[in-house]
């Protein structure tokens, strides 16, 4: 719509309800609209299971759900963790502790000023089965990524992969490239991430394909 200039339609938000929404995106459509960019998460089972007020939080819809995190070996958690959802109101196909595939942190809101109180989440923080680790074996997740990524405002797209337990490809598409300076900035936070051991190989690329579901992937382990 940018590229073509045309205008944006009169609506009072925009709400983003797909993956992993990433920061470089939000901040896009934020200038393009100027109006509120609310993000969304729900999965096919459950549909909307969280969805961000207008102070910026996001809050779990808690009449059709029962939600908890566990980590890497089932123990619930109240670090990141995987998300497990228990649904209430589906009587046709009732999931008892459905494990979502998502990773995020839960916390409990005492009151927010929309006016909710319960649980929400800090922020989505992408697919376990597209984490990377660290050196020392520590999750990094698409989220913290990302992170680092929507500081560089000229990538528009990019997918982490991890080669090794220490060498990552970063690969990039980007209508400029990037300065040594600003390659040498990006490493730099990348190690800051996954350990001064790693290395990292940036490469600027076309396009980044999607998976067969047509999904957009921000990191992943070769296998
Ligand atoms: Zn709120």
């Amino acid at each position: 719509m940018k590229k073509k200039n045309i205008q944006p339609f009169p609506v009072q938000c925009v709400t983003l309800g797909f993956e992993l929404a990433c920061g470089r995106h939000i901040k896009e459509f934020k200038k393009f609209f100027k109006i509120p960019v609310l993000d969304i998460y729900g999965t096919s089972e459950f549909v909307v299971l969280f969805m961000e007020c207008e102070y910026g939080f996001i809050h779990h819809f808690p009449y059709k759900t029962y939600i908890e995190t566990v980590d890497r070996n089932g123990r619930q958690t109240s670090e990141i963790g995987e998300l497990i959802v228990t649904s209430f109101k589906n009587k046709y196909m009732p999931l008892i502790r459905y494990k979502t595939g998502d990773l995020v942190k839960l916390y409990e809101t005492d009151k927010c000023q929309c006016g909710f109180s319960g649980k929400s989440i800090v922020r989505f923080e992408g697919r376990q089965s597209e984490t990377t680790y660290s050196a020392d074996n520590t999750l990094v997740t698409p989220r913290m990524v990302d992170d680092l990524v929507a500081q560089t405002p000229k990538i528009s797209f990019y997918q982490m992969e991890q080669v090794s337990k220490t060498t990552y490809v970063f690969r990039y598409v980007s209508d400029k490239k990037m300065s040594k300076q600003e390659e040498a900035r990006l490493i730099f936070s990348f190690k800051k991430l996954y350990g001064y051991r790693s290395t990292f190989t940036l490469q600027k690329v076309e396009n980044i394909p999607v998976s067969q579901s047509g999904k957009y992937i921000v990191s992943f382990r070769a296998s």
